[in-house]
């Protein structure tokens, strides 16, 4: 980028009310910034050079993020954002930004120049009726507001809500199908019955929590609650209100819990409880369709003794190098499971006895290939069963474990099948 020092230049944009950045279109970093531009932000100079634009706000993070929105800011004449910065003491200033771009000397720059709006919203609102203060001050204490008229199918979108989903405020078109546009189409089917049941008057008030699309093509998790507040003559819902809060964050720890609580940490496969818990569906499945569900249960041979001699570790890595033969070795609608130790189940939907036997020859033969030269050498027995479903979850599990004892007392690096009795 050619050198932008010219002399006199940054003095006399330090006396400029607003905030001005210079930006490097491909990077988000800020490339020149004059004195408001860091004191706005409680910041040094050097603090916000060099720095992505993406760190002065807290809703927009990453790479793919910032190139939509340059593109954008690019098919603009002026990219107008209401919105929030950062402070350094962590509080958010209310900013109101224009971007525009251009090119100079053969690089493309954007430039904006952010406005504290602060106050201006604060005498904005102590100018209305406290009727409007009160729903402003209500809409600020939440993520989004929204008010549908039925008849004429428009819907206000509070400000807020279209800051939430990266709209400006004179963008996203009032109308119904904005929002129905938005919404995660796996979850349009359940949200729009939660609100045509609270219309119907079978539920006394809507309430979904869902993915809904932001401008640049992400999905935010909200929470919506909404009642509806005007009839009409015949006694129909006229007009429904409702709060957005935005829980993406709770929804990701969420997320989160939930794969902790049914992977395993050491080798990223299923847990045994989870494992119970698909082994118990495979079976009521493998009923209904009349389909036999192959299951191995796996074992690896004299394991103690590759701790005692490398250590804990070294057993732990050589465990994880184990769960990668198993997984690669099956298709991808297999189960493979970490049922404890240094056992394994695999549960295979619609697979009779010969093709589970194989299926486990193949992974007894491909754990021997891989590691069966190691000293000690690695290798695995393996009891094989098939059931019809219509039968305990117990029964299955102690003919597999018949069969692993089997194998074990056998010589071990085997697998040995126990058929159903019918
Ligand atoms: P075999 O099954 O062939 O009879 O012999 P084994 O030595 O594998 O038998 P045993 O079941 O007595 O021992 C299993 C050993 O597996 C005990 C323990 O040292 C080791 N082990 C179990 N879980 C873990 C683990 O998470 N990490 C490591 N490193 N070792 C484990
Ligand atoms: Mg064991
Ligand atoms: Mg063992």
């Amino acid at each position: 980028m050619p050198n932008l020092n010219i002399p006199g230049l940054s003095e006399l944009f330090d006396h400029m009310a607003d905030a001005v950045y210079l930006l490097n279109p491909e990077t988000s970093d800020i490339i020149w910034g004059n004195r408001q531009a860091w004191e706005m932000l409680g910041m040094e100079p050097e603090d916000i050079v060099n720095h992505s634009v993406l760190s002065l706000q807290k809703d927009v993070h990453g790479a793919p993020q910032w190139n939509e929105i340059a593109n954008i800011i690019r098919s603009d004449e002026c990219f107008r954002f209401i919105g929030r910065h950062l402070h350094k003491q962590g509080h958010e200033v209310d900013v109101e930004v224009n971007t525009t771009h251009f090119h100079w000397q053969g690089s493309e720059y954007f430039l904006s120049v952010a406005r504290n709006i602060t106050n201006r919203l604060v005498q904005e609102s102590a100018a209305s009726g406290s009727e409007v203060r009160i729903l402003k001050a209500l809409n600020d204490a939440v993520d989004g507001a929204w008010r549908w008229t039925i008849a004429s199918g428009q819907v206000h979108f509070s400000s807020q809500l279209k800051r939430l989903l990266g709209y400006g405020p004179d963008e996203m078109p009032g109308v119904l199908d904005t929002w129905k546009n938005s919404v995660h189409p796996d979850d349009a089917p359940l949200v729009m019955a939660a609100l045509q049941e609270h219309l119907d008057g079978k539920r006394s008030r809507y309430h979904a929590e869902y993915r809904l699309r932001n401008r640049n093509g992400h999905y935010l998790w909200v929470d919506d609650r909404g009642k509806v507040c005007e009839w009409d003559e015949q006694g129909n819902p006229a007009e429904v209100v409702g709060l957005v809060y935005n829980i993406t964050d709770r929804k990701h720890i969420e997320q989160q819990l939930q794969e902790l609580a049914s992977y395993d940490s050491l080798t990223g496969l299923l847990n045994r409880r989870e494992a119970m818990r698909v082994l118990k569906e495979q079976m009521e499945l493998s009923q209904r369709l009349q389909l036999p569900l192959g299951i191995a249960y796996m074992d690896v041979d004299h394991f103690k003794p590759v701790n005692d001699l490398y250590g804990h570790e070294t057993g732990d890595k050589v465990l994880r190098l184990i769960a990668e033969i198993l997984k690669e070795s099956v298709r991808s609608s297999d189960i493979v499971s970490r049922w404890g130790g240094e056992e394994f189940i695999l549960i295979s939907h619609n697979t009779g006895l010969n093709d589970i036997h194989q299926l486990a020859e193949k992974l007894r033969s491909n754990l021997q290939q891989e590691l069966g030269e190691h000293t000690p050498p690695i290798t695995i027995s393996i009891g094989v069963t098939v059931t019809q479903g219509s039968e305990e979850i117990a029964h299955v599990l102690a003919r597999a474990d018949r069969g692993l004892y089997r194998a074990k007392a056998n010589g071990r690096n085997r697998v040995e099948v126990i058929k159903p009795v019918n």
